[in-house]
């Protein structure tokens, strides 16, 4: 039997000692993680529900408002076009203040939904 004399026992013991202290701590942040989960999916089910303001409808959809950004202004010097997410009505499309203020789009929304300007 071939014995290898640089083995060092305490090598060994100082990896399994570490391993355990992995093992241990990913637990113990799983089983945070898992608590945390569990209260945002109770907040979540208890949270109120966004509704449309036009129609009262709860579903909504991703759209994108696109913002081109003139060579003048932009940092690469180039002219870029930026989407903003917002949320969007799946029933008569609306999209609520909220996700999408009219300071945003001023220069194509000249009038609220009254017809009354804005500014
Ligand atoms: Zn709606």
């Amino acid at each position: 039997m071939q014995q290898d004399n640089k083995f060092d026992p305490e090598i060994f013991k100082q990896a399994a000692q570490a391993m355990a202290a992995n093992m241990t701590q990913a637990g113990a942040e799983k089983a945070q993680s898992d608590k945390v989960m569990t209260n945002l999916r109770e907040q979540v089910d208890t949270a109120a529900t966004i509704t449309c303001d036009d129609c009262g409808c709860h579903v909504f959809e991703n759209s994108f408002v696109l913002k081109r950004i003139s060579p003048i202004t932009s940092p690469t010097g180039e002219e870029m076009v930026v989407p903003v997410q917002i949320f969007a009505c799946t029933s008569c499309h609306g999209v609520n203040k909220e996700f999408l203020p009219a300071h945003v789009i001023s220069d194509v929304n000249k009038t609220d939904k009254n017809g009354i300007p804005t500014y």
